[in-house]
């Protein structure tokens, strides 16, 4: 941990003793606190207004109990939360996430998060994260849809279309976002496609929103090769992950000519050094809800799958994490070092542990944080809400268009700030001085609410 000037200190000491046990969320408070010395030093109207003890305190956090019946007939008990970290953006907007390992620190370090990354697309949206400690993976379509609906019957009443939009996570796809959206019509009866994003095509959905997050992660990852006379063709890239966020990174390296020769789940990772085969990939993962080992069969040829191990330690130019949080230890770093991967861009959220990054920052490896980096989802939430506004749809081509200036404009703004505060190059830095000062700005406008 590094030292923080004293009244950086004081906030990041209210933090601990207000939000006991809350590891991940102090983690992720720490990773803004660490890069805020310069901008305050420059405007002690930030610390005048309290904007930072503002920021660490969420508006309102939810929890409540969610029953629903198994298969067998007996009832099952999850718990529930929905976090609403700012609103002076716009409505809360976040996902939701279904995972075993879910509780309050995790949903307010996501939403915490959240704050800055949307202010970094530049589009008019709150911060908020919710979801459940409840794990769908091996559970029928019917129990999910059980759960789904017992959750939004709960959640429903703090979300709407200018309050607080939801969307998918870890372990919420479409198919529970279909089910999330059905209870909501049944219970509200409005047809209001603007409350959650993720949806499918037919019934309000966005084009280019399912690969937006690895699509962007892709596109962001090309602009920082391009600013150093780089690119990715010919690259060799290791992906973690086979989910939503991984698949769609990985397609995208693909057609922008680098080589995606690993990727992962949590048993373990496959090694295909011709390149992954993403149709095999979605038939294994998405159509048939397999582990990664099944890849090795359906794609045939040399792929291989190593149990239990990191992915890390296959050898790349370029690692994109986009699995889960603190996924990359100091190990990890390492190999990655030893191997020469020359650039690090997270696609989950804080997937790198401190410790691993500091790995990274000393051997010279080029850094993108998930706020930045990943911020292609929301934004691409975000246009799906403006589309459910007007009632338009727009093409793919449209839509990833401007997903694409988006990315860029995060870019841009992540090498400015870090730039104008003594940090050239500096992404880290860059991406939370450009989201805090933009929310900042904003409390300060809005009064002390
Ligand atoms: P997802 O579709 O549920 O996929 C998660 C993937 O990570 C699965 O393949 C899972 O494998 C794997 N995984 C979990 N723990 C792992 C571990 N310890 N080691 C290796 N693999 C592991 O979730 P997602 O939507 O892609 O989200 C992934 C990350 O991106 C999360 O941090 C999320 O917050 C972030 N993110 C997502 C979006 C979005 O639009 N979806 C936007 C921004 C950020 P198993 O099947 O074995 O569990």
């Amino acid at each position: 941990m590094s030292s923080l000037d004293p009244h950086l200190q004081d906030v990041y000491d209210r933090v601990l003793a207000r939000n006991p046990g809350e590891d991940e969320f102090h983690q992720a408070v720490m990773e803004v606190l660490e890069s805020l010395g310069p901008v305050l030093d420059q405007h002690p109207e930030y610390a005048d207004g309290a904007v930072l003890e503002r920021l660490c305190e969420p508006e309102r956090q939810i929890m409540f109990r969610v029953p629903w019946t198994d298969d067998e007939g007996r009832v099952q008990v999850n718990r529930g939360y929905r976090v609403e970290f700012s609103s002076a953006l716009g409505p809360y907007k976040g996902g939701l996430r279904f995972d075993p390992s879910v509780d309050l620190g995790i949903v307010k370090f996501l939403g915490f998060e959240q704050t800055f990354k949307n202010a970094l697309t530049g589009l008019q949206m709150g911060a908020g994260k919710g979801g459940a400690d409840f794990d769908p993976k091996g559970r029928s379509d019917a129990e999910v849809m059980r759960f789904c609906q017992s959750f939004m019957t709960e959640l429903y009443r703090h979300i709407g279309e200018q309050t607080d939009v939801p969307a998918g996570d870890i372990g919420v796809g479409q198919r529970e976002i279909g089910y999330l959206f059905g209870q909501y019509k049944r219970i509200t009866n409005r047809y209001e496609s603007g409350v959650i994003t993720g949806k499918g095509l037919d019934w309000g959905g966005s084009e280019a929103r399912t690969e937006a997050t690895g699509y962007g992660l892709v596109i962001f990852t090309a602009e920082m090769l391009k600013a150093d006379g780089d690119s990715l063709e010919g690259k060799r890239v290791v992906v973690s992950g086979s989910g939503n966020v991984a698949v769609y990174a990985i397609e995208k390296v693909q057609q922008l000519g680098g080589t995606v020769v690993a990727c992962s789940d949590s048993s373990g990772y496959v090694v295909d050094e011709k390149g992954i085969d993403v149709e095999v990939l979605k038939q294994v993962k998405q159509v048939r809800r397999e582990r990664i080992e099944a890849y090795v069969d359906a794609r045939g040829g040399d792929a291989r799958f190593v149990a239990d191990r990191p992915v890390w330690e296959v050898p790349c130019d370029i690692a994109l994490p986009c699995a889960t949080q603190n996924e990359l230890d100091v190990d990890g770093a390492r190999s990655l070092v030893e191997n020469g991967c020359q650039l690090v861009a997270e696609g989950a959220n804080m997937p790198t542990t401190p410790e691993a990054f500091d790995v990274l920052a000393e051997a010279g490896v080029r850094f993108a944080p998930g706020k930045a980096a990943n911020a292609g989802g929301v934004a691409t939430s975000g246009l799906e809400m403006q589309q459910n506004a007007s009632f338009e749809a727009w093409t793919f081509h449209d839509t990833e268009q401007r997903l694409t200036e988006i990315m860029r404009g995060i870019h841009e703004r992540c090498l400015t700030a870090a730039e104008d505060h003594g940090s050239p190059g500096d992404y880290v830095v860059g991406a939370n001085i450009a989201g805090f000062v933009t929310v900042a700005d904003t409390m300060l406008a809005l009064g002390v609410v």
